[in-house]
């Protein structure tokens, strides 16, 4: 199967998805959207009102300070791939609970393993956690980590820089480090997903992108 006809079929399921409760009060399924082969994706938590009215990920007011992030970096909504990790609206725009989280599990790890990008950016804490277990994103913000083969790097939520000026700045300092941080990217092999083990990558980081 293509990735696009993967991407397809993953977004047909989460519009008929019954697997948790959450779609007993959406409106429509927001499975995500961009490019297919993009070499970066970006992980938010769950869609919002705007989202959840549209079916799209990211067009509420948090997704137009995303928009504005990446630009500030040369990138457009259809450079990248967009999703979150309940395709959902959780009601009043709740925390997703674990149950909810593990339900789309499923949907996630298809795209991941369909588009295979370079790059995986979170934003906010539940997307964090998938990939970065339990740690503070205090401590760990706009640093790129290499996780099964891939590099990932954990972003505050663009949400979070709405309401507070200082996390704003930071958020907008950490995306100015995307762009080597995929450049460093290119150089290296990305795991071939659900069909080989992730390639034994260099153990040793290059000191310029801050691996952790
Ligand atoms: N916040 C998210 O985490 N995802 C969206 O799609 C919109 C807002």
């Amino acid at each position: 199967m293509s990735t696009e006809d993967i991407l397809k079929e993953v977004a047909e399921e989460v519009s008929t998805c019954t697997k948790c409760d959450l779609c007993k009060g959406a409106t429509h399924g927001v499975p995500g959207e961009g490019n297919p082969h993009a070499r970066i994706m970006f992980i938010g938590e769950g869609p919002g009102f705007q989202e959840d009215r549209q079916g799209r990920p990211f067009v509420g007011p948090a997704g137009q300070f995303l928009v504005e992030l990446l630009a500030s970096i040369n990138l457009k909504r259809s450079d990248v791939f967009i999703t979150n990790v309940v395709k959902h609206r959780p009601p009043g725009n709740r925390d997703p609970l674990p149950a909810e989280i593990n339900a789309c599990n499923d949907y996630l790890e298809r795209q991941i393993a369909a588009i295979n990008p370079q790059v995986i950016v979170t934003l906010g804490r539940f997307s964090m956690a998938k990939f970065f277990g339990g740690e503070k994103i205090s401590s760990i913000h706009g640093r790129a980590r290499k996780i099964d083969g891939r590099i990932c790097i954990a972003m505050y939520h663009p949400a979070a820089g709405l309401h507070q000026q200082s996390l704003k700045d930071t958020i907008r300092s950490d995306f100015k480090k995307i762009p080597q941080i995929m450049a460093e990217a290119e150089r290296q092999p990305v795991a071939e997903q659900g069909k080989t083990e992730a390639p034994k990558l260099k153990e040793e980081p290059p000191e310029q992108l801050a691996l952790f």
